[in-house]
């Protein structure tokens, strides 16, 4: 698909990563991209290129590193978007299906072992409630809530991510921008970064102004319909190969063929323009196994082409999916309710949940419903109720419910806040000994609020050490030490969640910022004082190179 797809307008508040879908699964025809006209011939566009020899993996003159850097200056931009989300449970949902992808794509060999260590391989969360995911430079990948929320199983879901990864395996988003050899890296990004949403006061909206004139030009910058078609093809090699049932990819192309038969409002962005659609859909249908119990839906699937049967008899194909079919069902019901602000379609939601055949999708909506209503009696009710309904593989993500529920109670509101805290630090242990990042920043949150920010810590302390680019662990850690007074601690943590969202100029001033406290909050700390200075030392050396690349 495209790098750049929507128009910079839009009609309503949606959210917008606007698009940067340099390979949106959902746009899959060749959509032209504009560019600067008669811009001057970049002096440093060669920084792009990859001067010597290529490296391994190296495609058609862009090297890994440049790629990657590329991506990373995009994705410091995207950190600081207010659509830019990062929902600790929907997260350890995508990562349930992302990392078995990625494994897939590795054993497959479409992943070598460089592009594996090289690449960021990321998943982004953007608040935008249209259907829509796509891939960056340098491994980063977007994924829409409102993609999410259309979904109606793990499989479909994974289809347009495997899709995506394959963009990226495959270096086609390389290929592209190496093309662009006009292009000077700052002026890619800056396109790049105009298709996120103008705002007013934000760095996003200035990298959009450049962008736009970017926007005004000619040069194309398209996925061809070959790269879509290799993005199918090994994209459902990946998905199959991860254990997904191929059907995945049908069931998806299937549910924007429909879309595309009522008429676009914009909610569906790749309806722009998919002539493909009816191509892909027999290619990925001719992939699929063929199985005595089901009926042939067409002359495709009745005469599977050799390259596809080929495909078939080289694969494992799974028909259960790695992750509880029924977690899928409360996570498209969070999407959903993540993307809505309106009140009345909270009321609805809860008036559905009420019913007694509610499934365990509006059951959630339901509590969540209540949640944001300040109704906490009732959202714990709602919660408690799908409790019982799960199976026991899902429970976590309804005691990350419950916590949420908990944490956010307004002041005044039932439960009261004896019964709070007592509910709260039932929860809080098994959270926070569980594993799994959400539950471990929720039991964090827990300690913090029934005050014990001192466990809070401890967990999160351990946390950071495996997983040092967890910028909200890092956040909420600070705010741990800040309770108990550990200043110099704090903002070193505030200092390494800015490094871990790639902004190492904020880093560096809030390194300096521990360095100049007073000398006694200084002396009683001092091997934290002397991690402040080296990391300064090394985080100012990582901002003076990327200062360099742009
Ligand atoms: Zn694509």
């Amino acid at each position: 698909m495209n790098l750049l797809v929507w128009p910079v307008h839009r009609s309503r508040r949606a959210a917008s990563w606007r698009v940067i879908a340099l390979a949106g699964v959902l746009s899959w025809a060749p959509v032209s991209l504009s560019m600067a006209q008669n811009l001057p011939p970049a002096a440093d566009g060669a920084a792009l290129v990859s001067g010597g020899l290529p490296g391994l993996g190296d495609v058609q003159g862009m090297s890994i590193a440049a790629e990657r850097r590329l991506g990373d200056s995009i994705a410091r931009s995207i950190y600081r978007d207010p659509d830019y989300l990062d929902d600790p449970v929907l997260g350890d949902y995508l990562q349930a299906i992302w990392q078995p992808l990625l494994a897939a794509a590795q054993a497959r060999g479409d992943v070598p072992p460089e592009l594996s260590e090289r690449l960021a391989w990321e998943l982004m969360i953007s608040r935008d409630r249209r259907v829509n995911a796509f891939a960056l430079p340098g491994g980063y990948l977007g994924v829409h809530l409102g993609l999410i929320g259309v979904t109606e199983n793990a499989a479909e879901l994974a289809s347009v991510m495997a899709h995506e990864l394959s963009h990226v395996s495959q270096r086609h988003i390389a290929r592209l921008v190496a093309r662009q050899d006009r292009l000077a890296p700052w002026m890619m990004g800056a396109m790049i970064l105009s298709m996120l949403a103008a705002r007013a006061n934000t760095e996003v909206a200035s990298a959009a102004m450049v962008g736009s004139q970017a926007v005004a030009a000619q040069t194309q910058l398209n996925f061809s319909r070959d790269m879509e078609r290799e993005a199918d093809r090994v994209g459902f090699g990946v998905l199959t190969g991860a254990g997904f049932d191929g059907e995945g990819f049908v069931g998806m192309f299937e549910k924007l063929q429909q879309a595309s038969r009522l008429s676009d409002d914009g909610s569906f962005p790749y309806l722009r323009s998919h002539p493909l659609s009816s191509e892909r859909m027999a290619d990925m249908r001719a992939r699929l196994p063929l199985e005595p119990a089901r009926p042939a839906v067409g002359p495709l699937r009745d005469a599977p082409t050799p390259v596809a049967a080929g495909l078939m008899l080289s694969l494992p194909v799974a028909n259960s999916a790695p992750v509880v079919p029924e977690l899928h069902a409360l996570m498209a019901a969070r999407a959903r309710v993540l993307a809505e602000n309106g009140p009345d379609r909270l009321r609805a939601w809860l008036q559905s949940g009420q019913g007694p055949q509610a499934g365990t999708g509006e059951l959630y909506a339901a509590a969540w419903a209540a949640m944001r209503l300040g109704q906490t009696d009732r959202a714990l009710d709602l919660a408690q109720r799908l409790r019982l309904q799960v199976v026991p593989a899902v429970r976590w993500a309804v005691d990350a419910l419950l916590l949420e529920v908990l944490l956010t109670a307004p002041p005044g509101t039932t439960p009261s806040a004896s019964e709070r805290a007592e509910r709260l630090v039932a929860l809080r242990d098994q959270a926070l000994a569980s594993g799994r990042r959400s539950l471990t920043l929720l039991g964090a949150q827990a300690a913090q609020t029934t005050g014990e920010p001192q466990r809070a810590a401890t967990h999160l302390q351990s946390w950071v050490v495996q997983h040092p680019r967890d910028a909200l662990a890092w956040q909420t850690l600070a705010r741990a030490y800040q309770a108990q007074g550990q200043t110099l601690r704090a903002i070193r943590a505030e200092a390494e969640s800015r490094v871990a969202h790639l902004d190492y100029a904020g880093a560096v001033e809030r390194f300096k910022a521990a360095q100049a406290l007073p000398a006694a909050q200084r002396a009683a700390d001092p091997m934290e004082l002397a991690i402040v200075d080296s990391r300064l030392r090394e985080v100012d050396a990582l901002l003076r190179a990327s200062v360099a690349d742009e």
